[in-house]
């Protein structure tokens, strides 16, 4: 990475940390999750950034990639609540999140993924076999009394790609694949009183293009055209197509995306035993004798 990218990457890292602290105070009973979306994604703009992804808003039983609808109208209660936000500056991504528990019941819950996050955080250096991440956050996990979500995971980040290898799992996966000076990764420990597995749903709202294509039709040139330039390879929502063109247009090009192969769907995901989940994560970067979390706030 030149110096460039590393600053790049440093600022990206630090304003996704403010604006998630930013969002957390924002979730409270009665607020609109839709209002909290937006202020969250002015602060971001405010601060000389773009969005990553989507910020996703994930209530209770579900554990990620549920983003505001066009006209959404829903208002928090008393959920389990986890804010993940993603920031970018020319492509270099910050990636945090954290769970907010307005219910007042689930404090441990909440603190387990968090402590195992910490655990994580104390391991990470160069020659690290990656299964040892997930030993680790198993291991903390399970002493708090609950079950880490086996089959999500953190992941390594590229320019305009917000998964690359490697994978960091939840559990000891055996894999010895080892972290290396200059990776940069995020951690996100998942922890549930459910199975400890994920199933995903229908009606994504989140989507990514993995490959530009020719397309015939004028208007679904335009749409391509415009997430090409504003997005590249990073997942973008519906609710963000519609500020700029047709409900008909969006559903129309999206369906044409679908056909093309071209289109990354991503479902709202839910714990298979509709247990509560709690989620906690940092970008970082493995340094010669550590690492620098990158992402506080
Ligand atoms: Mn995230
Ligand atoms: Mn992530």
């Amino acid at each position: 990475m030149t110096p460039q990218e590393l600053n790049d990457l440093k600022k990206a890292g630090k304003i996704a940390g403010k604006a998630l602290a930013f969002g957390k105070d924002l979730v409270k009973p009665g607020a609109s999750l839709l209002e909290v979306t937006e202020k969250i994604e002015e602060f971001i703009h405010k601060e000389g950034a773009e969005l990553a992804f989507p910020v996703n808003i994930s209530c209770n039983e579900y554990a990620a990639h549920y983003a505001a609808k066009k006209d959404d109208d829903f208002k928090f209660g008393k959920e389990i609540v986890k804010l993940d936000v993603g920031v970018q500056v020319n492509g270099f991504v910050g990636d945090t999140a954290c769970t907010i528990d307005l219910s007042g019941k689930h404090k441990a819950l909440v603190e387990a993924s968090v402590k195992a996050l910490d655990k994580a955080i104390t391991l990470v250096m160069p020659g690290l076999e990656l299964c040892e991440i997930g030993k680790a956050i198993d291991a903390e996990i399970t002493k708090a009394g609950f079950k880490p979500i086996r089959n999500l995971s953190g992941h390594g980040l590229a320019q305009y790609h917000t998964h690359s290898a490697p994978t960091i799992p939840n559990f000891n996966n055996n894999d010895d694949t080892k972290l290396e000076e200059g990776m940069v990764i995020a951690i996100e420990p998942f922890a549930t009183d459910g199975a400890g597995l994920i199933h995903e749903t229908k009606n994504p709202e989140i989507f990514n293009i993995n490959e530009f294509r020719a397309v015939r039709i004028n208007f679904v040139r335009d749409v391509m055209k415009y997430i090409e330039k504003k997005y590249k390879n990073l997942p973008f929502s519906k609710r963000e197509l519609l500020l700029k063109f047709t409900e008909p247009q969006v559903n129309y090009s999206l369906k044409q995306f679908r056909e093309l192969g071209m289109l990354e769907e991503y479902t709202p995901l839910i714990e298979k035993n509709s247990g509560m989940v709690s989620q906690a994560e940092h970008t970082l970067l493995v340094t010669k004798n550590g690492c620098e979390v990158l992402t506080k706030s």
